[in-house]
Formats: C-alpha cells, sequence, structure tokens
C-alpha cells in the first residue's frame, strides 16, 4: 500500500498531512517556515521523516507559494519564503531519498478541493489571501499553462477608476479584494484586518462599508472571469478571507446575480449558483499536495539505503 504525504508550505508555517490509499488523512505535523532555499528544504524534509513511516511505498507532494518551472521541480519567485529560484524538488530528494512531486501551492489547494467535493467534475479554486490567485482542476489533474503561470489572475484589473495596485495598476482583483490591500487601504491595525472591516461594516463605519463593497465586487468580478474563461463546474472560495463564511458568500451571491439580472447572457450561466465555500476545518492544500497526479510512489527499503 502507499502512503501518501502532502506537504504545504506557508510563510510561517510548513504542514505535512500523510493520507491513506482511500483519501483519508491519518497523521499531521506542523513546523514553522524557515527563510531561503536551504531552510525550507530542511524543514520539509523533518516533515517528510516524520510522516513517512516504513509501510510498504510512499509518495510526497509539496505546493509552494511560487511558480513552478513545468516539468520541473524548480520552484521561482516564492518570495515569501526567500526564495528566488530553487531546484526544490532536488533538494528534497537530496536529503530524503524521495524525489517530491513540487507545485504551486494554490494550484494544490484546487486538488484538494475536488476531493472533497466530489459532486464536481471542474472546479476553480479561488484563494483569498493576502494576495489573490485561482487554481483550475479537472479530471485530468490540475491546469499549470505553458509558463505555470495558469489562474494567476490577481492583477487582472476589473475597474480602471480603481483603487492603485502594487503592481502599478488600478482596480485590479487584488487591490480590490486581496488582504493585504485591504489592509493598508483600512489602515487600524487588527489581527485579522478582512474581518475587521466586515465587523466595522455592520456597526455602521462608511468607510468600511466602502471597502467591504470593494472586496466583494472584486471576488464577484474573479468568480465570473473564472467562469467565462474556463466554464468550470463551480468556483470554490477559499483561503483566510473565505473563513467569513456566509458574510462573504452571501453578498458575493446577490453581486453576481444583481450582474446577471441585467445580461440574459450571464443569467444563462447561472454565476451566482456556481460559487461554493471551501469546507473548513481541513488542509485543504496539504491534502491536494498528496493527491496531487504527479506524485510517484518511493519504496521505503529503497528509500533508506539511498539515504545512507
Ligand atoms: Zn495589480
Amino acid at each position: 500500500m502507499t502512503l501518501r504525504i502532502g506537504v504545504d508550505v506557508g510563510g510561517t508555517k510548513i504542514l505535512g498531512v500523510a493520507v491513506d490509499e482511500t483519501g483519508r488523512e491519518t497523521a499531521s505535523v506542523r513546523r514553522p517556515t524557515g527563510w531561503g532555499a536551504d531552510a525550507v528544504a530542511d524543514g520539509i524534509a523533518a516533515v517528510i521523516d516524520e510522516l513517512a513511516v516504513p509501510a510498504g511505498s510512499v509518495s510526497v507532494g509539496i505546493g509552494v507559494p511560487g511558480q513552478i518551472v513545468p516539468g520541473s521541480g524548480v520552484v521561482e519567485h516564492a518570495l515569501n519564503l526567500g526564495i528566488e529560484r530553487s531546484d526544490l524538488a532536488a533538494a528534497v530528494a537530496g536529503r530524503t531519498g524521495i524525489r517530491p512531486a513540487v507545485d504551486n501551492d494554490v494550484r494544490c489547494a484546487a486538488v484538494g478541493a475536488r476531493a472533497l467535493l466530489p459532486g464536481l467534475e471542474s472546479l476553480a479554486y479561488l484563494n483569498l489571501g493576502t494576495g489573490i490567485a485561482a487554481g483550475i482542476v479537472d479530471a485530468t489533474g490540475p491546469r499549470r499553462g505553458t509558463r505555470g503561470a495558469a489562474g494567476e489572475i490577481g492583477h487582472v484589473s476589473i475597474d480602471p477608476a480603481g483603487p492603485a495596485c502594487r503592481c502599478g495598476q488600478r482596480g485590479c482583483i487584488e487591490a480590490l479584494a486581496g488582504g493585504g490591500a485591504v489592509a493598508q487601504r483600512w489602515g487600524r491595525p487588527a489581527d485579522l484586518p478582512v474581518r475587521d472591516v466586515f465587523d466595522a461594516a455592520d456597526g455602521g463605519d462608511v468607510r468600511a462599508a466602502e471597502l467591504r463593497a470593494d472586496l466583494v465586487r472584486g471576488v464577484a468580478g474573479a468568480v465570473q472571469l473564472l467562469v467565462l474563461t474556463t466554464d468550470v463546474d463551480a468556483v470554490v472560495l477559499g483561503g483566510g478571507v473565505a473563513g467569513l463564511g456566509d458574510r462573504l458568500l452571501e453578498p458575493v451571491r446577490t453581486a453576481l446575480a444583481a450582474s446577471a439580472a441585467a445580461s440574459p447572457f450571464l443569467r444563462s450561466l447561472r454565476l451566482a449558483g456556481r460559487v461554493v465555500l471551501v469546507p473548513q476545518g481541513v488542509a485543504v492544500g496539504a491534502l491536494g499536495a498528496a493527491l496531487t497526479p504527479d506524485a510517484v510512489p518511493h519504496d521505503l527499503v529503497t528509500r533508506r539505503a539511498a539515504a545512507g
């Protein structure tokens, strides 16, 4: 039997899960993330060693917040990890004897979301975190594109008169709905700035209500963009901001229904009914990394020999 290990590398923590052949999580491990390519590879290897019990064979998938050179394990522009360019698959293989599959973290989360929502043949996972990006997956696996950039929709501008974005444009989806941009525009210190904005808006704060409306507009625009470009069965909202649950989902559905009211074409696409929340309380990124179709099983006895 093959034990599937999935590792989700975040800016502050590395989360690993072990999944059995039925897709059930059997163990999980968490460690702080180090800075730079060597420290990140060390942390990943430690998580794998803790999870890889010597029982049959093991496969490893790793999700990283950066771009992956297609067909390789090379990570580029993982700036949150202090990695400009690194062959992470080779670095982890050198430490553990297991060559992992490496993919973008949001793309891994899309694979995980599809496993958790078996009614959906295809989906786009819209990650609402500090920044915004999407992963697109269907029965053949995740869509990557020729440069590994498929789904990087955060810097599509949907409002030329909107707020300035760090990329130099105005009204990008990320400038309207990214947690980092919202926190910067709000300017009030809070552990969870987007939740603070929603609470203040509920309390009648006019500025907060504007920021909330922008966020909802950005998310609804991203949903429409993803459906019109990929025609997936559903768009799944995930990431930290999706923890707002129905407080986010309901106004997004209302905004989508409002644009549909003015357009028979949009109405025919039933956008409001095609947006759902990712199941809460599941490590969807690590699960998806474990289930990524590129992860190859390794015999553990061979691994021990190779690792010396
Ligand atoms: Zn931008």
